[in-house]
C-alpha cells in the first residue's frame, strides 16, 4: 500500500493544479449550447496571447500534441515538398519520422544528442537554396528527451538574412507556456503545443497556433495532403462561431480557462522566471552530486526538463524503478539511445522549490540504493543554497524598486 502522493517528475503529463481539476468537474453539457461560445471564444483569444501570436489563429484538436504536428504538415504542405529538419533527440526524431511517413522530401541534419538546432548547417542549406525549393524549416524548440532548448530567434534571423520564404514550424510542446516563446517576434508560422505540459491539463488536447502566412499557405492552390479530421477549413468555419466540427471535450475547456487564468494572473514573464529558477536549482543539485546533464553546455540548458547521466556502472532504469516502487516518485526514463544511461527530472508546470528539493532528495536516495557512489544530501544542499540566494536577490530588487 502506498501512502501520500506519488511525486510526478516526468516532463508531462505534469501536475494538474487543484483549481484546474475542480474547474473540470462539471456536469456534461451540450456542445451546441447557445452560451458555449462565451467560453470558447475567450479561450481562442487567450491562447493567442499565450503563444504571443497577434495574427493568425489557434486551433484546438482533441488529440495529443502529435496530432497537431500532423495537422500542421497536412494543411500547409504538399506531398513531396522539400523540408529542412534536424534530429537531436527522440522527439525531433519522431517528427522527422512523421514527415517521412507522410511523404515529404526531408533533408535531415543529425546533431549530437545534447545540442540543439544547428544554426550553421541550417544557414548553409538555406543559403544554397536560391531557388527557394525548401518549403518549410522545422525546429524542436525544447527537446524533451535530452533537456535541450534551441534558439528559434536564430533560425528566424538566418531565414531573414537570406530573404528565404520557407514556413517556420516549431514544436513547442514542452516549452510553450513554460519558457519564453514569441511567435510574432520570431516569425513562427506553425507552433505546436499540448495540454499536458506547460498548460497543466491532462493529455488529450493539442494546440496549433498559426500565422497569417501559414493560413495563406493553407489557402493557396498547391495541392495539400489528403486530410479530413484535421482539415483547417472545417475548424475555421465552426471555431469562428465558438463551436467545433465534431464533439469537443468540453470539460477541458473549463480546465483550460482555469489554467490560462493562472498563467496570466502570475504573468507569463513570471512563469518563465519561476521555471528558470526552479530548473537552475535542480541543475545545481545535479552538479552538487557530481552528475552530468545530457545538455552539452549552459547555452542548451532546458528550464523545463533535465536529462541526467547516471554514474558509470549504474543502471538508470533501476534508479527509476526504485524511485517509483520505494519512494513514490515518477522520474522520466532515458529514451532510445539514452535508455539505461539517463533519467530525467521534469520541472515544468505547477511546481515550487520544495517540490524540486523533493525530486532531488528522491533522486539521491534512489541513486544510492541503485549503487551510485554519491554523497546523500549534497544535491539538496546545493539547490537550497541557490534557491535562498535567488530569493534574496529578488527581495533586494523588490525593496530597491519601492
Ligand atoms: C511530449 C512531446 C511531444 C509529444 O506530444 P504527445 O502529446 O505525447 O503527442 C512532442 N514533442 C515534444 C517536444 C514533447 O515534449
Amino acid at each position: 500500500m502506498k501512502h501520500g502522493i506519488t511525486q510526478l517528475f516526468i516532463p508531462g503529463p505534469t501536475n494538474v493544479p487543484d483549481r484546474v481539476r475542480r474547474a473540470m468537474n462539471v456536469l456534461m453539457e451540450d456542445q451546441r449550447a447557445p452560451d458555449l461560445p462565451a467560453l470558447t471564444l475567450g479561450l481562442f483569444a487567450d491562447l493567442k496571447r499565450a503563444f504571443r501570436n497577434s495574427s493568425g489563429r489557434v486551433f484546438m484538436f482533441p488529440s495529443s500534441g502529435t496530432g497537431a504536428w500532423e495537422a500542421a504538415i497536412q494543411n500547409t504542405l504538399s506531398p513531396g515538398d522539400k523540408v529542412l529538419m534536424s534530429r537531436f533527440g527522440q522527439f525531433s526524431h519522431l517528427w522527422v519520422e512523421m514527415a517521412q511517413r507522410l511523404g515529404l522530401d526531408v533533408t535531415v541534419i543529425d546533431v549530437e544528442w545534447g545540442k540543439g538546432v544547428p544554426l550553421e548547417a541550417y544557414e548553409q542549406a538555406i543559403a544554397a537554396d536560391a531557388a527557394h525549393e525548401i518549403r518549410a524549416v522545422f525546429v524542436t524548440h525544447n527537446e524533451t528527451a535530452t533537456g535541450v532548448t534551441s534558439d528559434i530567434a536564430g533560425v528566424r534571423r538566418l531565414l531573414d538574412a537570406h530573404s528565404h520564404p520557407a514556413l517556420l514550424f516549431v514544436d513547442g510542446v514542452s516549452s510553450i507556456a513554460s519558457i519564453d516563446f514569441r511567435q510574432d517576434e520570431w516569425g513562427v508560422d506553425l507552433a505546436v503545443a499540448g495540454s499536458q505540459k506547460g498548460f497543466m491539463l491532462p493529455a488529450g488536447l493539442s494546440f496549433l497556433s498559426v500565422s497569417d502566412k501559414a493560413l495563406a499557405a493553407n489557402e493557396d492552390n498547391r495541392p495539400k495532403f489528403p486530410r479530413s479530421y484535421f482539415i483547417f477549413a472545417d475548424q475555421i468555419a465552426m471555431n469562428d462561431q465558438g463551436y467545433f466540427p465534431y464533439t469537443p471535450p468540453t470539460q477541458f475547456f473549463h480546465g483550460l480557462r482555469a489554467s490560462l487564468d493562472m498563467l496570466f494572473e502570475e504573468g507569463l514573464e513570471n512563469v518563465f522566471a519561476r521555471h528558470h529558477r526552479l530548473a537552475e536549482g535542480v541543475r545545481r543539485g545535479i552538479a552538487g552530486l557530481g552528475l552530468k546533464l545530457v545538455a552539452a553546455g549552459p547555452e542548451w540548458h532546458s528550464d523545463t526538463v533535465s536529462a541526467i547521466y547516471v554514474p558509470e556502472g549504474v543502471d538508470a532504469n533501476r534508479v527509476i524503478r526504485i524511485g517509483y516502487e520505494r519512494y513514490n516518485t515518477s522520474f522520466g526514463g532515458g529514451l532510445a539511445r539514452l535508455n539505461g544511461k539517463v533519467f530525467r527530472i521534469g520541472h515544468l508546470g505547477d511546481l515550487n522549490e520544495v517540490m524540486c528539493l523533493a525530486a532531488l532528495a528522491s533522486a539521491e536516495i534512489s541513486l544510492a540504493d541503485a549503487g551510485a557512489k554519491i554523497a546523500p544530501g549534497a544535491g539538496v544542499a546545493a539547490a537550497h543554497a541557490y534557491y535562498r540566494e535567488a530569493h534574496a536577490v529578488a527581495e533586494e530588487a523588490r525593496v530597491a524598486a519601492e
